[in-house]
């Protein structure tokens, strides 16, 4: 066995991601870090613990100029413009950012005051995500939504009038008691409103989360919900959209590079309650791989930042070799592009060969298709994504290929 020679080409690129862990109320579909806010928000106390945050994790880092930035939550347009232009300011003071980064904040449009959006705007945001969810007033109240459709609406007016037209619409479809019908509605009011991508989810029921406890009543079943997937495609495709992920869909050159960096396996800082990170660095001829998490209560996450250096960093967890093709897989197989060998390499840090047996099992079953010089998932690999992904698990130790010992240990090297 040789070590596999990382080549050349240098490390991935770099995003930011900020996480803003407090809602006005929390949605009972909702399984993200998230609390409800209760008395004041800390926003001066936290936008100080994330650029404390963001130094500590810079610390002997190479540093790659961020690409884009994402502000996600949670809700984080509860935050004051002024409060995220300080935010901002801090972090171009820490670290170099590409001239034409994205930054995108995600915003509730039932915080959005008259004239947010150009303050935002003039703070640095260059893309919004919008919460919308749906148009119908019934469904928004079933899932707990502090805003109306009109909200949405009037939102989206500040967006145009701001200059922001580069936004996104999130939507859900397989809503209780919805129809076909129903689902396409919405996407014909998203529509209506010029957004430049839309993210279309289909509302699954996760656990710890309120609808789990108590399921609403009227679920669509899978074959509805597929319907409902495949009528809305076809309609956002027809007003332009393109379908270049699972749940995204966007028009010409208006792909959120931020999310495509996390799906063709880039790194990224991830400040914040919660923040996940990852970032790969050269370690002579090896590629190591780490990922970060902060602690996700955003009373301990504060405490832990106003600790000493030693005590406040993340933590982290080097990814094994043998779980990297798996990793790389989750991400990119949810895009519509193809992956190239080449790109395998440059960010698992291993040979394309080591996948040629589940690539080939993948093939056979008719998930995995070629495209110019890559693979992607075929027509019905992206139907059962989960399926494909299987093919690509780390195989549990005691059934280890005996000629690849390191394979089960996860810590050597294959090759
Ligand atoms: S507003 Fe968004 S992040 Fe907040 S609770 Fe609702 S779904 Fe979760």
């Amino acid at each position: 066995m040789t070590h596999h020679q990382v080549e050349a080409k240098g490390l991935p690129p770099l995003s930011l991601y900020v996480h803003f862990p407090w809602c006005v109320r929390k949605c009972p579909y909702c399984d993200f870090n998230s609390h409800a806010l209760r008395g004041e928000l800390p926003e001066a106390a936290y936008v100080q613990a994330l650029l404390r945050d963001l130094a500590l994790q810079g610390d002997g880092q190479p540093q790659r100029a961020l690409q884009s930035i994402f502000l996600g939550g949670g809700t984080p347009s509860l935050f004051s413009p002024a409060g995220l232009s300080r935010l901002l300011d801090g972090v171009r003071a820490h670290w170099p950012l590409a001239g034409d980064a994205e930054i995108t904040l995600e915003a509730n449009p039932g915080t959005i005051e008259r004239g947010r959006f150009a303050d935002y705007r003039a703070a640095g945001i260059t893309r919004v995500s919008l919460g919308a969810q749906s148009f119908d007033e019934a469904q928004l109240q079933r899932l707990g939504r502090i805003h109306a459709a009109a909200d949405t609406r009037r939102a989206v007016e500040e967006l145009h009038a701001a200059g922001l037209a580069n936004f996104n619409i999130d939507l859900m479809y397989g809503l209780p008691q919805q129809s076909a019908a129903g689902a396409l509605a919405d996407i014909e009011a998203a529509i209506a409103l010029r957004p430049a991508h839309v993210s279309h989810y289909q509302l699954t029921l996760e656990p710890g989360t309120v609808f789990a406890g108590r399921p609403p009543a009227g679920l669509p079943d899978s074959d509805l919900g597929a319907d409902m997937q495949r009528l809305c495609q076809q309609r956002l495709a027809a007003a332009g959209f393109e379908r270049y992920e699972v749940s995204a869909y966007a028009l010409d050159g208006a792909r959120c590079r931020h999310n495509l960096n996390y799906w063709r396996f880039g790194d990224y800082l991830g400040i914040g309650a919660g923040a996940h990170g990852k970032r790969s660095r050269l370690e002579g001829e090896t590629l190591g791989i780490e990922r970060t998490e902060r602690q996700r209560e955003p009373r301990r996450y504060l405490a832990s930042l106003a600790a000493s250096a030693d005590a406040a960093r993340p933590q982290c967890r080097a990814v094994a070799l043998a779980e990297r093709p798996f990793e790389f897989m989750m991400n990119a197989l949810r895009l519509s592009e193809a992956f190239e060998a080449s790109a395998f390499e440059a960010r698992t840090g291993l040979q394309f060969a080591l996948l040629q047996r589940p690539m080939e099992r993948a093939w056979r079953r008719g998930l995995l298709e070629r495209c110019g010089g890559g693979w992607r998932a075929s027509p019905r690999g992206f139907d059962f994504l989960n399926d494909l992904l299987t093919e690509f698990l780390p195989e549990p130790p005691a059934r280890a290929p005996p000629d690849r010992p390191d394979f089960a240990a996860g810590t050597g090297t294959w090759l």
